[in-house]
């Protein structure tokens, strides 16, 4: 008896001791925290340029992200929308506009019957400037960002900093308990700013960046990093599918920036230069030694948007020597920045990712120049058009209330009035939006909400539908039509050219490696989350990329 109890007790012994070895083994594995997590958007940045640049890129920047940490080639946005403010929100929230509610960069207020800015705040006052560019935050966003659950896991502990040139870019990945959002105020004063929201007055190492007057030191020569006939990567320099600055006859290097702040927004002009990437370089290492981001072991996450690459494409389209030059300085720019990281935070302390809000698609007009087929929407057109025929067959001209982001927008209490069925007007309207030549794809939003989609552009439609801010009928043009000017190149498709993205991972708990295996934009803040050991976002839906993940 004795004995057995003995025997017994030594199991038990056993079991437990084995048990609490198996926990040892395993808490090792239950998470990874680096000291310091750096996410890095590049506004409008398609994935071939991390290809197409490949070879004039230097060793620190996109390079070292490639060959140390893990690239996944095949990532995309996964709705429709493609614009700036859906893009950050959904990289951070690791959800779509369904669930994030950010449905544009403006839209269209159903129940205020107003446009809204995603990050307009009239109860928050600037701080930094008297400009009205300061009343901001991110309280139109629904849901939490990994950031945000940093901070709730910390006991607000973990510091979120947000930095970028627009406010959009700064303001929603740090989301709703971030430290701080900083974003650039070009016109006459070209400072960081930031707004109630976050604090009362600017921290002491923000007003020194200001005071010294790093911004006006980018009002120089933009010429090419190297020398432009080795640009082989891009068109020509003079071509027909550029726009150019005001006060400049051709869209040509070099540009005289001192000279053209005059007729181009004073210090705004550096936004649409490389030279916006490089302040927001400069402005990020100052948060880090500013605020001590990673010194302890805490986890911080500091937020960086680059979107002067955005200004660039916009301007200057998708093949012009003005992106290759960008995309080279913000080489360089990363560079920097990681070096500060390793110096500062240490090597193997840190965790970046790397990724873009949106891509965009060739000039039209250049790609029609080569018989792709490409073009422009007319809008005034459409509208005229739709209004009349709505006039004709309901007997009322005001029942389409507000076309916005490619939605149309039904005056609600007008189709009650009239006792119409609102699914069945929104099924018309998608009929005759069909017979423009070129839309592409129009669904009533009813049916969009209804169904199960797993696939295809509706999928895409439904992710970016959000029940209470989206409008009635949702359309799309044909693959490369745009309604834009016709230089220039711009966004917001659910075609490859717009979805298609990098995402890089590298730094502490990454794994070497690349896949061609498809990822989605809203996997991001899930892996970070799983990384760091945390709860997800609230509302996130995408899943966790196991595969770029070391956990030893
Ligand atoms: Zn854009």
């Amino acid at each position: 008896m004795k004995n057995s109890i003995l025997l017994f007790t030594a199991c038990l012994l056993y079991v437990a001791g084995f048990a609490q070895k198996a926990q040892d083994t395993e808490s090792s594995k239950i998470y990874v925290k680096p000291k310091l997590v750096v996410g890095i958007v590049v506004d409008q940045m398609r994935y071939d340029y991390l290809t197409r640049f490949y070879n004039k890129y230097g060793d620190g920047g996109f390079k070292r992200m490639m060959d140390e940490g893990f690239n996944c080639k095949n990532n995309h946005f996964n709705y429709i929308p493609t614009y700036t403010a859906p893009g950050h929100a959904s990289v951070y929230t690791g959800t779509t506009p369904a669930n994030h509610g950010i449905i544009g960069n403006n839209w269209y207020d159903k129940e205020n019957k107003s446009s809204v800015y995603c990050a307009g705040d009239e109860n928050v006052t600037p701080v930094g400037t008297e400009d009205a560019a300061g009343k901001m935050s991110p309280s139109r966003m629904l849901t939490t960002t990994f950031a945000d659950e940093n901070r709730l896991f910390t006991q607000m502990e973990g510091k979120t900093i947000g930095i970028s040139i627009k406010d959009r870019g700064a303001i929603l990945p740090a989301g709703h308990t971030a430290n701080a959002a900083y974003w650039f105020h070009g016109k006459d004063e070209g400072v960081f700013i930031s707004s109630t929201y976050y604090q009362e007055e600017l921290p002491k190492w923000v007003t020194k960046f200001n005071s010294s007057k790093t911004a006006k030191s980018y009002l120089k020569d933009w010429n090419t990093l190297y020398n432009i006939k080795n640009y082989t990567e891009s068109g020509s320099d003079l071509n027909e599918f550029e726009g150019g600055f005001k006060g400049k006859e051709t869209a040509t290097f070099p540009y005289d920036l001192k000279k053209l702040s005059k007729t181009n927004g004073g210090f705004d002009i550096i936004k649409a230069t490389p030279y916006g990437n490089s302040i927001v370089a400069d402005f990020a290492i100052a948060a880090i030694k500013g605020e001590d981001l990673g010194k302890d072991d805490v986890t911080d996450v500091l937020t960086v948007s680059f979107s002067s690459t955005d200004y660039v494409g916009h301007n200057f389209g998708v093949n012009s020597k003005e992106v290759e030059d960008t995309y080279l300085r913000l080489d360089q720019d990363l560079e920097r920045l990681f070096k500060i990281l390793d110096s500062y935070v240490g090597k193997g302390e840190y965790t970046v990712f790397l990724t873009a809000d949106h891509g965009a698609v060739d000039v039209p007009s250049y790609l029609h120049s080569h018989n792709v087929p490409a073009g422009y929407f007319g809008k005034d057109e459409f509208k005229d058009n739709l209004n009349s025929f709505m006039a004709k067959k309901y007997g009322a001209s005001d029942l389409v209330e507000n076309i916005s982001n490619n939605q149309i927008f039904l005056n609600r209490e007008k189709v009650n009035q009239l006792n119409l069925n609102l699914g069945s007007v929104q099924q018309e309207i998608a009929n005759k939006l069909m017979t423009f030549k070129d839309v592409y794809v129009a669904y009533p939003a009813t049916e969009i909400g209804n169904g199960g989609y797993t696939d295809g552009v509706q999928r895409l439609f439904k992710n970016g539908y959000n029940q209470k801010r989206s409008g009635d009928v949702l359309y799309q043009y044909n693959p490369a039509v745009i309604s834009y000017s016709k230089t220039g190149s711009t966004h917001g498709s659910g075609l490859n050219y717009d979805t298609h993205v990098p995402l890089l991972f590298f730094g502490k708990g990454i794994k070497h490696g690349s896949t061609l295996q498809k990822t989605e934009i809203i996997d991001i803040a899930p892996t970070i989350s799983g990384m760091l050991g945390i709860s997800f976002p609230n509302g996130a839906t995408g899943q966790p990329l196991e595969f770029v993940l070391d956990n030893k």
